[in-house]
């Protein structure tokens, strides 16, 4: 224990509480706080200046902006095409019917001491209904039984689709991986999150903003120059930020690529069902784990179940055929390093909402609910994107690939110095690479979005 200075004991001559002689703040109400070591008081003070997270600034701004608008303060009603997250015409994100009604029964039960586990902890991989009925949705029925029966699948619950990517972190990295390839560009996150896991994050070619297309060559003569056992990650689908989609020969030639290279696919789906069809989302997944390519797949439900704010995702991982026959215990082996990872991180998962969704993915009827409230929003997104694209190209500002059905985001050909004007002369927010949200723009707002990135366009 740090020795106590003479100077600083005892209680202030001054008879003014709060203070001492030296000018200290005291604690508990007059006793005097030790003057600390040097090292002590320093110690906070050597983490670095870390760069804030650019979406979660935006939406900061946007809502202070918001504020001063609702007090008189600004003319011009704010405009957040930011954050990804659906809204409808009226701003609000409502919860899915399917889900509301299912979790008002959960409640009661949860309430009433009826679930399975009585209220105690879920084991470490989460709540199984859950994790089967994610597999069952994510492979299709068919293949999924066919890899858990030849011990080639294994899957936890995650903390959305942020939380399934670190645990993919955690798990390459246990597996001795030392570094992963991210395409340029990238949801941001994707860097910070590996990162975070001690990976070294490398980038390899994707798209070409110019002409709103993937680079499919490029990318192919990159990634074929990679050592055998390199994590390449992948966007299942409706890639962040560009909404840019495979189609299923691009998705074959790449598995054949990944096979012949013995690449890692990471693949990460977080818009399962907001592109084409639900199934043609799930078409690169599920060709690479029918060639037996070695996967982590994190997937998330937070966009397409409205569980933004809930945590609620999955994490796959399908081993490669063994040569032998037998997974059983290599994937005991990888169990247990998936246990190991998740108990040292959070220990066990959150119960209320997976119960929801185990219940949606295990009753047909439920499960046809949810599917059709997930495509009202993958539609009302895409009509979103088509509006803003007759209302800017009657102005002649380009779409992008704004009429694609790719999900939640364009990224537009903006330069950042008009995407700060767009933000501060006209209040309209979006991500300095031009990314915006069509899951925000709707009929009330996509002719002012227009008009007014118009008044920087034309400068
Ligand atoms: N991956 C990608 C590509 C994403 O765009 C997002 C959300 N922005 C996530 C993962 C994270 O999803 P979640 O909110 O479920 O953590």
């Amino acid at each position: 224990m740090a020795q106590m200075s003479e100077s600083n004991v005892g209680p202030s001559s001054h008879g003014e509480k709060g203070s001492d002689l030296t000018g200290h703040k005291l604690t508990n109400g007059g006793s005097m706080a030790q003057v600390l070591p040097k090292e002590a008081i320093e110690f906070f003070g050597r983490m670095p200046d870390v760069e804030r997270d650019a979406i979660f600034e935006l939406t900061k701004r946007y809502r202070a902006a918001h504020a001063d608008f609702l007090a008189g303060k600004l003319a011009q009603k704010p405009i957040n095409l930011g954050i990804g997250a659906y809204a409808d015409k009226s701003g609000n994100t409502p919860m899915m019917p399917t889900v509301a009604a299912v979790l008002r029964t959960i409640a009661e039960e949860k309430i009433a001491g009826a679930t399975e586990t009585k209220g105690l902890y879920l084991p470490i991989l989460g709540f199984g209904p859950f994790i089967q009925g994610t597999e069952n949705v994510v492979f299709g029925d068919a293949l999924a039984q066919d890899l858990r029966a030849n011990s080639r699948l294994l899957s936890c619950q995650a903390l959305g689709g942020t939380g399934g990517c670190f645990l993919q972190g955690a798990v390459l990295a246990r597996a001795g991986a030392k570094s992963i390839y991210v395409s340029t560009p990238t949801w941001g996150n994707h860097l910070k999150i590996y990162g975070m896991t001690g990976l070294s994050v490398e980038k390899y070619p994707f798209f070409n903003s110019t002409t709103s297309s993937v680079e499919q060559g490029k990318m192919l003569s990159f990634l074929s120059t990679l050592a055998a056992g390199t994590p390449v990650s992948l966007h299942a689908c409706c890639h962040n930020p560009t909404g840019a989609q495979l189609s299923g020969g691009e998705w074959e030639e790449l598995s054949d690529l990944f096979a012949q290279k013995g690449l890692v696919a990471v693949f990460d789906a977080a818009y399962a069902g907001f592109g084409e069809s639900f199934d043609l989302d799930m078409q690169g997944v599920r060709t690479f784990a029918s060639k037996g390519i070695p996967m982590l797949l994190s997937f998330s439900y937070s966009k397409i179940a409205s569980l933004y704010d809930e945590r609620v995702g999955a994490m796959s991982i399908v081993l490669p055929e063994s040569p032998n026959g037998s997974n059983a215990q290599l994937l005991e082996r990888v169990k247990g390093n998936l246990e190991a990872a998740i108990r040292a991180c959070y220990s066990n998962p959150p119960g209320t909402f997976t119960r929801v969704m185990g219940r949606i993915l295990n009753d047909p009827k439920l499960r046809t609910g949810w599917e059709s409230d997930r495509q009202s929003i993958a539609d009302e997104i895409f009509h979103g994107g088509v509006l803003l694209a007759d209302c800017f190209e009657a102005k002649g500002i380009p779409s992008g690939n704004l009429r694609q059905r790719g999900g939640m985001f364009s990224m537009l050909p903006f330069s950042p110095e008009q995407v700060q004007a767009i933000e501060t002369d006209q209040r309209v927010f979006m991500l300095g690479n031009g990314r915006i949200n069509r899951g925000a723009v709707n009929e009330t707002n996509a002719q002012e979005i227009a008009n007014r990135v118009y008044e920087i366009w034309n400068r």
